[in-house]
């Protein structure tokens, strides 16, 4: 356990050093050019009321996804987790939680895996740290709240870090599961040091739909945390009422400019298609960065009453891309 705990902090330190800003880095252009433009405006312009007279002049990103959040507690984590020197917490782990219809979340107070059931079996986002979680957590986790692991038809690894691929082999081992992952981050796994990275297999394509069991979840890449990071939209029920929930699928910045530019043009155009697609729920797979596993809690407790706290409605889960948008513009003008 010793050992584990260890693996566990130093993800935890390479999570939170993404947030770490470069020292002396050069100076960026406040906005890419091309489409981002107009996007920057509608971020920008909810965010700074009108007519506001500045002593200290114009507030900067930061400050601006601040006060955009407000004191909406999931807006409030996100910024949390962009503030330099974050940390991930230690915490208790969370209990597995049953937070849709259809979906179940098990996992560490670090890091989580999302089943999604269907009626021909279940897809899976992320596994985990390693296979010693899978065996451990993710297996008794997911039998706990009635989830047959056995079910499991396909992996989605959100992105090639080990605190997500870790338990995808065990569950292809043991159930057959199909392991996914776009082509760049196959590879991107396949240099981690993880005595766990899986055997390649299922290649995502962007914007792919994957369908089971009249389920179809939509697979488009949002590079940016990785090359290849993917962020799923599925639909998912609550009380018998359909929703579609998002899963930014990874959250830390990367240290390289241009890929916080990636990152960057992959918030805009996701928070298009979230538009598209009328998305509503908001889920991460670090429940820590935006307020996931206090939900988790209200939803194990009841103290949320009827409503489900991961629905957000279609323009608050706007807002929260606005807002990471804005921790982003900021992070790229440090
Ligand atoms: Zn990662």
């Amino acid at each position: 356990m010793d050992l584990l705990r260890h693996a566990e902090l130093s993800r935890r330190a390479v999570l939170a050093a993404a947030f770490v800003p470069l020292v002396g880095c050069a100076r960026e252009p406040a906005a890419p050019a091309g489409s981002d433009a107009t996007s920057s405006t509608s971020a920008s312009g909810a965010a700074s009321p009108s007519g506001t007279p500045e002593e200290t002049g114009p507030k900067d990103y930061g400050e601006q996804a601040a006060e955009l959040a407000g004191d909406d507690p999931v807006l409030l984590a996100l910024v949390a987790a962009f503030t330099p020197g974050w940390l991930p917490p230690e915490a208790p782990d969370p209990e597995p939680t049953r937070i849709f219809d259809n979906v179940t979340v098990v996992g560490t107070d670090f890091v989580s895996a999302t089943a999604v059931e269907t009626s021909d079996g279940v897809i899976l986002v992320d596994a985990l740290e390693s296979r010693e979680q899978a065996a451990g957590i993710l297996v008794p986790e997911l039998r706990s709240l009635g989830v047959d692991p056995a079910r499991i038809k396909y992996v989605v690894v959100a992105h090639g870090h080990a605190d997500h691929f870790g338990g995808a082999q065990y569950l292809a081992d043991r159930y057959g599961a199909r392991v996914l992952m776009s082509p760049t981050d196959w590879d991107v796994a396949a240099k981690d040091s993880s005595p766990d990275v899986p055997e390649r297999d299922l290649e995502i394509s962007d914007g792919q739909r994957l369908s089971l069991g009249g389920t179809t979840m939509r697979l488009p890449y949002t590079p940016g945390h990785t090359p290849g990071t993917v962020s799923p939209i599925f639909p998912v029920w609550w009380k018998g009422r359909r929703h579609t929930a998002m899963l930014w699928g990874g959250t830390g910045l990367p240290e390289p400019t241009s890929g916080k530019r990636d990152y960057l043009r992959s918030v805009i155009e996701y928070a298009a298609v979230m538009r598209r697609l009328r998305v509503d729920v908001e889920l991460s797979n670090h429940g820590q960065t935006d307020a996931g596993l206090d939900r988790m809690r209200a939803l194990r407790e009841g103290t949320a009453g009827d409503q489900n706290p991961f629905v957000l409605g279609q323009a608050r889960a706007q807002r929260f891309m606005q807002v990471l948008e804005l921790l982003v513009r900021d992070k790229l003008e440090e």
